[in-house]
């Protein structure tokens, strides 16, 4: 009430601050917002500005570390991006698929929403290699993902398997809609031709999809599933999707 920025010029009225502190503790200054008209602050109110003193906070306590962690915090983060990425095809590896679909589950499990997954294989890819040649058949496996990275909806993950084996992650995809779906990947595929160095080369892929049957079934059980799907397409004579059962 006495102070002089409440009685003089500034007139504030209101006033809400977060302390900040430095690595060792001792309180260094406050993050705070001020107004000449007189406010409350709801709950949400009082979280975000929480959240914007701890990020001034960690800004500040940044300056204690050396250039040199600062580097290699950077290089870490980078190291592990590489780590879970596919060369070949810039599509999430086995292992970084493998933990988004953990995480999915979890995510799926919280919001009560349904969860699926699609294995896919190219079809006759050793034809390709032995006809073709080994480039030839990368060729294809990049020209394959771009198309299925183009063909998916938003929200899915899709990541390399194994050799031409791949993977998508599916979020809140309801049974009675991924026959739809799945067509539409496998079409994406088939639509044209892929240019490679040795010309044009029709290509296909077979599917099998596993809906997810909760929390008392695990991820390779449910792969396990889309799995044996996926067998039953290419018995079936392969460039189609099978649902699993
Ligand atoms: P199917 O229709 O039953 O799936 O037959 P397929 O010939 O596709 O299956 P198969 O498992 O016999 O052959 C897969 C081939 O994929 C064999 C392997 O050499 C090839 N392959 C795996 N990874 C790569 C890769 O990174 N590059 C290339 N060019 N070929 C690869
Ligand atoms: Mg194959
Ligand atoms: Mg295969």
């Amino acid at each position: 009430m006495d102070n002089p920025s409440v009685r003089g010029l500034m007139g504030i009225n209101f006033y809400a601050g977060v302390p900040l502190h430095s690595n060792d503790g001792y309180r260094v200054g406050t993050f705070c917002i001020l107004d000449g008209v007189t406010r409350q602050l709801s709950p949400e109110d009082i979280a975000a500005l929480e959240d914007l003193a701890a990020c001034a906070e960690s800004e500040i306590q940044l300056l204690h570390i050396s250039r040199s962690e600062i580097e290699m915090r950077g290089e870490m983060d980078q190291l592990r991006r590489k780590a879970s990425i596919d060369v070949l095809t810039k599509t999430w590896n086995r292992g970084a698929i493998l933990e988004i679909l953990a995480k999915e589950q979890e995510r799926a499990k919280k919001a009560n929403e349904p969860l699926a997954v699609a294995l896919m294989d190219i079809d006759h890819f050793k034809s390709v290699n032995d006809t073709y040649g080994h480039d030839v058949g990368d060729q294809v496996l990049q020209e394959f993902t771009d198309r299925i990275r183009s063909s998916l909806r938003g929200g899915e993950a899709f990541g390399r398997f194994g050799g031409e084996e791949f993977l998508i992650v599916i979020p809140r995809c309801h049974p009675s809609q991924s026959a739809v779906y799945s067509e539409n990947v496998l079409q994406a595929v088939r639509s044209q031709p892929m240019k490679t160095a040795k010309g044009e080369l029709a290509v296909t892929a077979s599917m099998g999809v596993a809906i997810w049957r909760g929390s008392f079934e695990d991820s390779d059980a449910l792969i396990k599933r889309a799995d044996k799907a996926l067998y039953q397409s290419k018995r079936n004579g392969r460039d189609r999707a099978s649902m699993a059962v």
